[in-house]
């Protein structure tokens, strides 16, 4: 018996502990991550091709124009989009992969077109724990400037209401923790007779 690849969705905002989730998920060979495009410029210590695809908006543009993208959104004031190349030949292959998008970018995973990526899809919202911890996390990054963090913070106060879209909603705790939620729900959904097929 072989099984159909799961589509990992994880939203919460900046802050949250999604990211790190995402990464060890894929750092473990858990699941393949998704490799986004963005506009926005590299942090300190990011790779074109490794964290994101780093675009101008031209080339992001043309991509929307070609049809490349499985969803786009605007965040924080810089476009995101996800590739259908990082996604869909690799559940149809039996991978599962892992993606880190917002809200908007969620919804339009929902609701796409393709039947194989809305059968796949299992989407967590992570929370942060409270408003006092999220500033603390964000300031504690030392990535951002503090316009950027006000923003962020901002946007994830209102990010927070969007939990009851998704299926799984985790309360962030330690990074440990967390991941060991997170592998629980792995777990189960890899259990799941929808998703085993004849080999
Ligand atoms: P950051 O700039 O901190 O890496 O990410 C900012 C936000 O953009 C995060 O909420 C992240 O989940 C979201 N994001 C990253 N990649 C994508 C994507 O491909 N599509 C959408 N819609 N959001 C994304």
């Amino acid at each position: 018996m072989a099984r159909s690849g799961i589509l990992y969705l994880v939203s919460g905002p900046s802050g949250s502990g999604k990211s790190t989730l995402c990464r060890r998920l894929a750092a473990e060979g858990e699941a393949e991550f998704s490799i986004s495009c963005t506009t926005r410029q590299p942090r300190p210590g990011e790779t074109h091709g490794k964290e994101y695809f780093f675009l101008t908006m031209e080339e992001f543009e043309a991509k929307v124009a070609a049809g490349d993208f499985l969803e786009h959104a605007l965040v924080h004031g810089n476009r995101y989009g996800t590739l259908r190349s990082e996604v869909v030949e690799r559940l149809a292959a039996g991978t599962d992969v892992v993606m880190d998008i917002d809200v908007q970018g969620a919804g339009l995973v929902r609701s796409c077109d393709d039947p194989a990526i809305r059968a796949a899809l299992v989407d967590l919202f992570v929370m942060p724990p409270d408003e006092d911890e999220l500033a603390s996390r964000l300031r504690g990054r030392g990535t951002d400037s503090d316009d950027v963090i006000a923003l962020r913070l901002r946007n994830a106060i209102d990010e927070m209401h969007h939990w009851p879209a998704y299926s799984y909603r985790l309360l962030s705790a330690t990074p440990e923790e967390d991941y060991v939620r997170f592998k629980s729900l792995l777990t189960g959904e890899r259990l799941r007779v929808s998703r085993l097929r004849e080999a």
